[in-house]
C-alpha cells in the first residue's frame, strides 16, 4: 500500500564501523536509534538483506499489544515482567511516531481477545481476566452484543477490552522509524550478512562488500540459525494474512460497527483507518520462508470462508493482498537476549507481539551491549533463555502435533 520505497542504499566495499546492527525491523531500528542516542559520536550501520521493515515487522498483524497474552505459557511473575517490557515498548514507539509526526494509521483504539466458543469462553475470559489483575491493567468485558456494536458481528460470544493498545500499519511505521534515524546511522538496504567472525574486532561479511566493527548486535529474527547461531534455540512459524481492498461505502452501511478495531483469538481480524479488512489465520513450520502461488491461492480461499462465516453481507469483498511473515518461535516461549560471543550480542524471539517487545528489547540490548543500566534490564533477561529443541525429526513432529492440537481446540473459529 506504500509508495515504492527510493534505490536501496547496498553495502559494497571494506567499510569500518563503531557498531553494526544486523536486521531491520523494529528490534533493530530500536537498537540502532538507542546506540546513536547514548552515543553520539559512534558510527552505527544498519543492514538487511531486503528493505526496512520487509520481514515481520512490516508484515504483522499491526497489533501493539500492552499486556501479555500467553496467560497458559508464563507465570504470574513472568507476566508481570511482561507487562512492564510492553508498556514500555508501546511508549516508546508512541514517542517516536508524536515526535517525529510518523503517519502510520497510529490509533490507540485498545484491543480486544475474543472468544467464539460458550463452551470454553468463560474458563478463557477468565483466565484472562485472572492475568490482568494480576498485573494491575485496566479492562473491561464485552458480551456478544457490546462486542458486536463494535465489530460488526455477532460471531464472537464474548471478550476483554484492554484500552491501551494501539492499531497500527506496520510497515508505515517501520519506514517512519528508519527515516527518521538520527544522523550517526547508516542503513544499508538489500545488503544479506553472510558471515559473522567473532572477535576484537567482529568482521561481518556481506554479498557485495565487508564491516570489521567494535561490536555487532543481531537482531535477525528466526533467521538467526542461517549465521550459525542458536540453532538448537529458535525455529520459524510461517503466519499467514490478507488484506482487502477498501470497503465500498454500501459495504461499510452494511457491516455497521466501529471504523476501526482489532481481535486478537485464534484468528486475528482488523478493520483499518484505511477502511479494509485484515485477516490473520493459517500457521505453519517450515524451512521454506515463502509462499507458492498455490499456497496462497489456497489461503485465499480459506480466508474468504472465514470472512463470510463472520461477514455474510461483505461476499463480494475481494482481498487485494496475501502474504507470509516469519514469527521467531521458542520452546518454552522464552526470547533471547544477551551476549552470544565476543563482541556479538542478540535479541529476537517474541512469537505474536513482537512490535512493543521487539522495540524495547532492541533498546534495552543498545544500552546492555554498550555498558548501560537499566530497570527494566532485569525484566528482559528474567524473560530470557530458550530451552534447548530436539534434533529433527522430533522437532517438526512436535511442532506439528502441537499446530494441530491448537487447530482442534480452536475449531469454532473457523
Ligand atoms: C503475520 C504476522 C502477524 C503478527 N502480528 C503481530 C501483531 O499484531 N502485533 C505484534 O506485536 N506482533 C505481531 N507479530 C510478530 C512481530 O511482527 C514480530 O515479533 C516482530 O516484528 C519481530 O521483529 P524483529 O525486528 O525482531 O524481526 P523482523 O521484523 O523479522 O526483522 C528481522 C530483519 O532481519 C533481516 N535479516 C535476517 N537475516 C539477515 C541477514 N543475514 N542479513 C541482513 N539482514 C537479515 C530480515 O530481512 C528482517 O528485516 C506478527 C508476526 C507475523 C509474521
Amino acid at each position: 500500500m506504500l509508495p515504492e520505497p527510493a534505490p536501496a542504499n547496498r553495502l559494497k566495499g571494506k567499510l569500518v564501523a563503531d557498531w553494526v546492527v544486523v536486521g531491520a525491523g523494529v528490534t533493530g531500528l530500536a537498537a540502532a536509534r538507542r546506540l546513536a542516542e547514548l552515543e553520539p559520536h559512534s558510527h552505527i550501520i544498519l543492514l538487511d538483506e531486503y528493505r526496512v521493515g520487509y520481514g515481520a515487522s512490516g508484515r504483522n498483524s499491526g497489533l501493539i499489544i500492552d499486556t501479555p497474552h500467553l496467560t497458559e505459557e508464563l507465570d504470574v511473575s513472568s507476566n508481570r515482567c511482561m507487562s512492564r517490557l510492553l508498556i514500555a515498548g508501546l511508549a516508546e514507539l508512541e514517542g517516536h511516531v508524536t515526535k517525529h509526526s510518523i503517519e502510520c494509521e497510529w490509533s490507540p483504539r485498545g484491543h480486544l481477545s475474543a472468544i467464539v466458543d460458550g463452551k470454553r469462553a468463560k474458563k478463557e475470559l477468565q483466565n484472562t481476566c485472572r492475568m490482568l489483575d494480576a498485573v494491575g491493567e485496566e479492562y473491561q468485558c464485552l458480551d456478544r452484543d457490546a462486542l458486536a456494536d463494535v465489530v460488526g458481528t455477532r460471531h464472537y460470544h464474548s471478550a476483554v477490552y484492554t484500552p491501551r493498545s494501539v492499531l497500527v500499519n506496520p510497515a508505515a511505521l517501520c519506514r517512519g522509524l528508519a527515516d527518521t534515524l538520527p544522523d550517526n546511522v547508516d542503513v544499508y538496504e538489500e545488503s544479506p550478512v553472510r558471515r559473522v567472525e567473532p572477535g576484537s574486532p567482529v568482521r561481518i561479511d556481506c554479498v557485495e562488500g565487508s564491516i570489521v566493527a567494535a561490536k555487532v548486535l543481531l537482531t535477525t529474527n528466526a533467521f538467526i540459525p542461517k549465521l550459525g547461531f542458536l540453532r538448537r534455540e529458535v525455529f520459524p512459524l510461517i503466519e499467514c494474512v490478507s488484506l482487502s481492498r477498501e470497503l465500498t461505502e454500501e459495504e461499510q452501511a452494511a457491516m455497521s460497527g466501529a471504523p476501526d478495531w482489532g481481535v486478537a483469538a485464534y484468528v486475528t481480524m482488523r478493520r483499518t483507518l484505511s477502511n479494509r479488512i485484515l485477516i490473520r489465520h493459517g500457521t505453519y513450520y517450515s524451512g521454506e520462508f515463502r509462499l507458492s502461488q498455490d499456497m496462497r491461492r489456497r489461503l485465499e480461499v480459506s480466508h474468504r470462508k472465514g470472512l463470510s462465516k463472520r461477514y455474510p453481507m461483505l461476499d463480494k469483498l475481494d482481498f487485494e493482498y496475501v502474504w507470509a511473515g516469519v514469527f521467531c518461535m521458542t520452546r518454552n516461549w522464552a526470547s533471547y537476549f544477551g551476549r552470544l560471543e565476543r563482541g556479538i550480542f542478540a535479541a529476537l524471539g517474541y512469537a505474536g507481539v513482537g512490535l512493543p517487545r521487539g522495540t524495547i528489547s532492541g533498546k534495552l540490548l543498545a544500552e546492555f551491549a554498550s555498558g548501560h543500566g537499566s530497570d527494566l534490564m532485569s525484566d528482559v533477561q528474567a524473560i530470557s533463555g530458550p530451552k534447548r529443541l530436539p534434533p529433527e525429526p522430533f522437532l517438526g513432529l512436535g511442532v506439528a502435533a502441537r499446530l494441530s492440537w491448537h487447530r482442534w481446540r480452536s475449531r469454532a473459529e473457523w
